[in-house]
This record gives C-alpha cells, sequence and structure tokens, in this order.
C-alpha cells in the first residue's frame, strides 16, 4: 500500500480544521492519471476517511489544468501492487485481453466506483482542461466548484475509437440528449454549458477557486458528520436503484468490445490511425520497447 507519507504525484493536506485537501500534483504532465497516481488518490482518500476528524474532502489539482486525463505514454508499469488492489480479479500473467481487462476494471472503474461511495463528502474544485478519464476523477465527487474557463471533453470515441471513459456516468452527469452530443462529437463543453446541464454546482473565477471550495467545504461541514455520510448514502442509493452500477457495467463492456476491435483492426488497444503522427509514432515506440 502506498503510505501518506511517500506520495510523488499526489498531496495530502489539511486544508482548515474538519477539511482535507488532495491535490493532483502533476502539473507538467497536465495530471494525467497513470497507475501510480490511482493507488495514490486512493491512499489519501483513505487516509481522510479514516481520520475521524476529517469531515469533507476537497479533491483539487495544481497547474493550469484539473486533468488531461489517462497517461497514454505507457512511461510506468501498468500494474499496481498486488496488496493495494480494490478487484480480487487476478489474471495479470494471462493471455490475450485478461491483463488489461483486469487493469481497467481495477484501475479506471472500480476505484472510481470506490471513490464515489467514500462516505463523506468529496468536492472536486476544477480548472482548465479536463478531459476523458479527468472527467471521471471530477464525477466521482459529490460537489463541483469549477472555474470560468474551465472546459469539459470526452474523446475516447471521437479520437480513440473507444466508446467513452470506463466509469461511465455521461448520461447521468449530463443527460442523454447533450451526453449523446458530447460523445458523438468529442466538442468541448464550456463551464457555464456544464452549469446549466448540472454537472457542476457553481461556476466562479479561476482566482476564487480555492478559495469557493474551501468555503463551501466549511459550510458543509457546519452539518453533523454522521448526519452528513447518511445523507449522501440515501443520494447514492437513490441513484443506484434507478440503475447506475448495471447501466456503467454495461457500459464497461462496450468499452472493452472497444478496445478489442481496435487490437484486432490497428494492434493497439485504441485506434492509433486517429491520432497525430507524432503521437502515433510515439506509442509504436514504446511498444516495441515494451515488447524486446
Ligand atoms: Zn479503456
Amino acid at each position: 500500500m502506498v503510505a501518506i507519507g511517500e506520495l510523488t504525484q499526489v498531496r495530502y493536506e489539511q486544508a482548515a480544521p474538519g477539511i482535507a485537501r488532495i491535490v493532483l500534483a502533476r502539473p507538467e504532465k497536465r495530471n494525467a492519471q497513470g497507475t501510480r497516481m490511482t493507488y495514490e488518490i486512493d491512499a489519501a482518500m483513505r487516509a481522510a476517511c479514516e481520520d475521524d476528524g476529517i469531515v469533507v474532502i476537497i479533491l483539487a489539482a495544481d497547474g493550469d489544468d484539473f486533468s488531461a486525463g489517462h497517461d497514454l505514454s505507457l512511461s510506468e508499469s501498468p500494474a499496481g501492487a498486488a496488496g493495494e488492489r480494490v478487484s480480487l480479479w487476478g489474471g495479470d500473467g494471462g493471455p490475450g485481453w485478461e491483463p488489461m481487462y483486469r487493469r481497467e476494471r481495477e484501475v479506471y472503474l472500480e476505484m472510481c466506483e470506490r471513490w464515489r461511495n467514500a462516505p463523506k463528502p468529496v468536492i472536486a474544485a476544477v480548472q482548465g482542461n479536463v478531459i476523458s478519464g479527468g472527467l471521471t476523477l471530477m464525477w466521482v465527487a459529490d460537489l463541483v466548484v469549477a472555474t470560468a474557463d474551465a472546459r469539459f471533453r470526452d474523446n475516447t470515441a471521437s479520437d480513440l475509437g473507444v466508446p467513452g471513459v470506463e466509469f461511465f456516468a455521461h448520461p447521468l452527469e449530463l443527460g442523454v440528449r447533450r451526453a449523446k452530443q458530447f460523445l458523438f462529437t468529442g466538442g468541448w463543453l464550456s463551464a457555464q454549458d456544464a452549469l446549466a446541464a448540472g454537472m457542476v454546482n457553481a461556476v466562479v473565477p479561476r482566482a476564487e477557486l480555492a478559495a469557493h471550495a474551501l468555503a463551501l467545504a466549511q459550510e458543509v461541514a457546519r452539518t453533523d458528520p454522521f448526519t452528513l455520510k447518511l445523507v449522501k448514502a440515501s443520494i447514492n442509493a437513490a441513484q443506484d436503484a434507478m440503475g447506475r452500477r448495471e447501466a456503467m457495467q454495461a457500459a464497461f463492456a462496450n468499452h472493452q468490445v472497444g478496445h478489442l476491435q481496435n487490437m484486432l483492426v490497428h494492434g493497439f488497444p485504441i485506434d492509433v490511425s486517429r491520432l497525430p503522427e507524432n503521437v502515433r509514432r510515439r506509442l509504436e515506440h514504446a511498444r516495441r520497447a515494451a515488447d524486446a
């Protein structure tokens, strides 16, 4: 398990009495999420949830952008240490698609599910670009504060040949028609449009983001901590009763079909033919190095 003192891509801070702040701290990579960052977020979430002195958790990010999505650079080992895992699936060394399936399920689906079900209120404070996998890091939060220059996009369908990110909350977050346009086109959604869709709670100037998120956290923290947990559990249960988890499982299966189609047609889990030439070359080079 990642120790809280050993975090390198995430910071864990006490923002104020009763308020923890988990900060994505990889701005040079626009906070791209790889395996290490995933387990570091998880360690920080665990620390905040196990500390009875913490009532509300803020999830924020250093730099210009909240998150550019999953780290596709292949620069780190895909497998987290076995002891850290949520899932008991195994199959790391298996043939065919199983190792990738296991990782996608663990790192991008079940981890998000666990964070979404964290008992304490989580407030995401987002700025700049929030792209694809970056959306899932925001969607696991209960409340979202965005800067006026924040913008949102899922380009997995339009650019990568897979039907949306693994934690498929698009129709829940945007409504059915907006979600379809969002995924069909891969277009940007502005902070104001996200506010209108109900995906974010407030839009504020960038300079006020941290203060606004903290003030909101402190306002929430005035409610009794145990009552807050019960409210969150009740609203999450209502969403689950509407079929959230089953719909996400179906979308995850479709996501895997998309990856397999790309493997058969392009030899990669994504449609590399749609990527810019330099990105495609880098991926092909990294894959050859990994195979050697
Ligand atoms: Zn995937």
